[in-house]
């Protein structure tokens, strides 16, 4: 938990990084006739000390009046939010996004929220939706004491790393009921804790869900994902409901703790996976990755069959889990790239299996290069799923799955390494040396192609005068 002192030197370093810009706009404002506060996630960010590139305001200017005041000071300008009282630009590298105040205007049942401009900035801060989300600093006199606008207690709440609505929960989810995903993702990207109020009202009112458009709705499930701790995100949507709306294959796999205890939890399994992969990525965030282990075993409650012995199966559980993920991801509308790769990835992940195991014969070659040519791009993804996948708490069963996982990661390499050898050719063709010693096909053209293909493998490709230098030499050698 930060301390309060931390919090405002985090507040202070960033805010100077971004001041010459913000200070700069607020003074244009002012001089406007207007006002201007950063605000929001900028605001929370920049106390965190994870203050970006994009800074927001608001303001109780019009757009029209924003682009005014903008125009010959913002280096690129977009006014695809115009419509919602956004005016977006550019300057110095910093993204900044001016907003006019709202009012309290959601129309319950549709499913984009309407837009009311209002005339105070706490009528503003009051709609934002989690206190943390609801402070600002005016511009340009940030430093002055009362710059500082914190109704709510979103500092408080940001030291405890708490998350709670500015007004009653029932009120802000419903005016706009995305704002429950929102709090599963910030709860993910924040390490915050949701209070239990909101999490009962989140509880009580998942099913408003229904109304909130799939791109709204995917936009928050993938940040959730991108985040620090999906665990706790997700793990928050399945206890109070929300994932039968966003993802119902995720609370299914909770069924798949049987009377015997036989098979292990395939849910908590997941999110171990989920964990195991994110402690894999070399490059930040990797949306794909994670998809994939989030989904690689949806198609098991669906395959699972009581076996005579006892046992349990799940025969075929990556093709229909496959076609599962595939089905979800399209509904979701995630881009084509996205949801083929986590369809591919969730259908390769059990090919290993087997490979390497006592009693089972070895992969040939053509079933490595299968496997690398299968995956295709997404042969490193594939990589780290099926390393994840290994949650078993043996260690000895655990250590020899690793340890085949890495005989065949050695193969792949060695296989590639034969093949790209094999690809080689000498400097030289069979025809130009037929050619260039005027002999016909036959054992002598044979040997020389053998010889100048040692000399490529010995010194790398040669200039052709070199190569014919090198073939003439071999056929003065072997005498008349
Ligand atoms: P990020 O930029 O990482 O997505 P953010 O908190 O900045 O996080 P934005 O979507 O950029 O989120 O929104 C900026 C601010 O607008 C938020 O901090 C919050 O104050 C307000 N806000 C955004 N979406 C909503 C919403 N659905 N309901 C109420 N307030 C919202
Ligand atoms: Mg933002």
């Amino acid at each position: 938990m930060p301390a309060l002192s931390e919090l405002q030197q985090n507040a202070v370093r960033e805010l100077l990084r971004a001041s010459p810009v913000a200070v700069e706009l607020g003074e244009r404002f002012a001089a406007a006739g207007y006002a201007l506060h950063l605000v929001g996630g900028s605001v929370r960010d920049a106390l965190l000390g994870r203050l970006g590139d994009d800074l927001d305001f608001t303001t109780d200017a019009r757009p029209d009046a924003v682009l005014r005041i903008v125009d010959g000071w913002a280096e690129g300008l977009w006014e695809t939010g115009l419509a919602f009282g956004t005016v977006g630009l550019m300057r110095r590298g910093f993204r900044l996004e001016v907003t006019t105040y709202r009012a309290e205007a959601y129309d319950r049942t549709s499913r984009h929220p309407e837009v009311t401009y209002g005339d105070s900035l706490a009528d503003d801060l009051a709609r934002r939706d989690f206190a943390v989300n609801a402070m600002a600093i005016a511009l340009p006199d940030w430093k002055a004491p009362e710059a500082f606008v914190d109704p709510y207690g979103g500092l408080d709440d940001l030291a405890a790393a708490v998350l709670r609505t500015p007004g009653t929960p029932q009120d802000s989810f419903g005016d706009d009921p995305l704002r429950m995903l929102r709090a599963a993702r910030f709860a993910s990207q924040l390490g915050f804790h949701v209070v239990p109020e909101v999490v009962q009202a989140m509880t009580d009112m998942a099913g408003r869900l229904e109304i909130v458009s799939v791109e709204r709705i995917a936009d928050e499930l993938s940040k959730l994902l991108c985040g620090a701790l999906p665990r706790r995100g997700l793990e928050l949507l399945v206890d109070t409901g929300l994932a039968a709306f966003v993802l119902p294959e995720l609370p299914a796999l909770r069924l798949e703790i049987d009377e015997h205890h036989q098979h292990k939890d395939v849910y908590d399994h997941t999110l171990q996976v989920l964990e195991r992969a994110i402690a894999l990525e070399e490059d930040g965030p990797d949306l794909v990755l994670r998809l994939a282990a989030l989904l690689h075993d949806i198609g098991k409650p669906r395959t699972r069959r009581k076996e005579a012995g006892g046992g349990v199966s799940f025969h075929h559980h990556e093709v229909v889990g496959a076609s599962m993920a595939k089905r979800r991801l399209k509904a979701l509308r995630y881009p084509k790239d996205v949801t083929a790769a986590v369809t591919l990835l969730t259908e390769l992940h059990l090919r290993f299996h087997g490979y390497g195991q006592p009693g089972t014969s070895a992969w040939t070659d053509s079933a490595v290069r299968r496997y690398v040519t299968d995956a295709g791009d997404q042969l490193t993804r594939l990589h780290k799923l099926v390393r994840s996948d290994c949650t078993t708490r043996n260690k000895r069963r655990a250590a020899a799955l690793a340890g085949a996982y890495d005989d065949l990661e050695a193969r792949i390499a060695d296989l590639a390494q034969r093949e790209e050898l094999g690809r080689i050719r000498p400097d030289l063709s069979g025809d130009d040396i037929m050619a260039l010693l005027g002999v016909p096909a036959g054992p002598v053209v044979g040997r020389a192609y053998k010889h100048l293909l040692a000399v490529r493998m010995e010194r790398g490709p040669l200039p052709r005068e070199q190569a014919e230098a090198e073939l003439r030499a071999w056929a003065a050698e072997q005498g008349p």
